[in-house]
């Protein structure tokens, strides 16, 4: 019996194993948007297994790409693996995925009420709170899901580290209040390097994969580690509406894999050097970044390996030094999105949060920072020149922004 593998190895030589029967070394990828049938009667039982949820038959066909892609399949295999889950079912993006769990779980099972722990990414806050997808959203803290289940809740949105001001749930507590109702946890932001929701109970975790999965900022994807059953009525789902991740797509994330420990931990190790140094800067109110308060209820010991790469923080001079800020950067690109190998710089109120309701945005001073593989002494030197383009004096562009988000939703 030999020792399971660490995940290092695991996420270089996941979704592999036929490879060398297969004669070859890197991941092929397979285009074809249609298979031949081996005969209408296996043809169409392939079609039927596949259509509700099901892989294609042994004896069968994959029949039509929107259905089975054998490269998708592979990457889903691996990214299961690293998520200790049994499956895991690809999207076109992180919220094609979401919206996926969300009908599955929701209308389709005849339960159309969903808890959401806020804070959340503004495009789940938004999907939730926009009434498309026929479901009834209660909002509320961590500590009161056992108080909002109904007897029609059939989903509990969880993310944590939550996007963009990092604030840390505790997911064991959060399903133990959960009962039967299954639990999807949002594991952008730590990667199934540094947490892994299924050991902690939740059903389902979920990837934005355009972020730190991909890497590169070069392809958007979303994934959802979970049961085989729970993949079943996603894959049907995904059948059905058609929100698939290309193969090329696939192949980007499944060779990403490779590195992504690697990445993690170098990401990391310069964004505590950048918390650090932001802590004694008197341009910052606050900093956020997991364990700054000294993980008083031992959450990131239970559930995390690591405290990640993203930083949040509150500029003292308001709206206008975030701003200034923005635009003075050279290094950090100003740009959405996060976890890529490059650093980039945004304001979460104008744009990643923007639909979220105002009682629940993320203030007018808060910039967000994804910290990528650069040298951090380069970083820290170039955030250093960008504080110094800060204006001094009031803060008139706070009212404006909130004047225009008002309009928002
Ligand atoms: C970006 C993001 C999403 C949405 O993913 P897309 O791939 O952009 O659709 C969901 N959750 C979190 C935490 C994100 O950062």
């Amino acid at each position: 019996m030999t020792a399971p593998l660490h995940p290092d190895t695991v996420a270089v030589h996941a979704g592999r194993s036929d490879l060398e029967d297969l004669g070859v070394h890197a991941l092929p990828i397979d285009l074809s948007t249609m298979n031949p049938l081996p005969d209408i009667e296996r043809g169409g039982d392939s079609y039927e297994a596949m259509a509700t949820g099901g892989r294609p038959p042994a004896d069968g066909s994959m029949v039509y790409a929107r259905l089975w892609n054998p490269t998708v399949a592979r990457f889903e295999e691996a990214l299961a693996e690293l998520e200790h889950a049994e499956a895991s079912v690809a999207f076109a993006s992180g919220m094609a995925a979401m919206t996926a769990v969300i009908l599955a779980h929701g209308p389709a099972a005849g339960k159309p009420h969903v808890i959401a722990v806020r804070p959340l990414y503004g495009g789940t806050d938004h999907l939730l709170g926009s009434g498309l997808l026929g479901v009834e959203t209660t909002y509320c803290h961590s500590d009161e899901v056992a108080a909002s289940i109904r007897p029609d809740t059939g989903l509990i949105v969880l993310e944590t580290p939550a996007n963009p001001t990092l604030d840390i749930a505790d997911i064991a507590a959060v399903v133990a209040q959960a009962g039967d109702v299954p639990v999807i946890v949002d594991n952008t932001f730590a990667t199934p390097v540094l947490q892994n929701p299924v050991d902690l109970g939740a059903a389902m975790s979920l990837h934005s994969a355009t972020k730190y999965l991909g890497g590169h900022g070069d392809v958007i994807a979303g994934v959802v580690a979970c049961s085989e059953q729970t993949a079943e009525a996603l894959r049907r789902v995904r059948a059905v509406t058609g929100g698939l991740l290309h193969p090329l797509g696939a192949y980007l994330l499944h060779r990403g894999l490779t590195t992504l420990p690697v990445r993690m931990r170098a990401q990391q190790e310069t964004a505590r050097r950048i918390v650090q140094w932001l802590i004694d800067r008197p341009e910052v109110a606050e900093v956020f970044y997991p364990g700054l308060d000294g993980d008083p209820r031992g959450i990131l010991e239970r559930q995390m390996r690591g405290t990640g790469a993203m930083i949040a923080m509150r500029m003292q001079g308001g709206y206008a030094a975030a701003s200034a800020v923005t635009n003075a950067t050279s290094l950090f690109t100003h740009a959405v999105s996060l976890g890529g190998v490059d650093s980039l710089i945004q304001h979460p109120a104008a744009l990643t949060h923007r639909p979220v309701p105002a009682e629940a945005r993320p203030g007018a001073d808060v910039l967000r920072l994804s910290i990528g593989l650069e040298n951090a002494d380069d970083l820290i030197a170039d955030l250093a020149q960008a504080f110094a383009a800060v204006p001094q004096g009031a803060d008139a562009g706070a009212a404006a922004l909130e004047e225009e988000l008002h309009s928002v939703g």
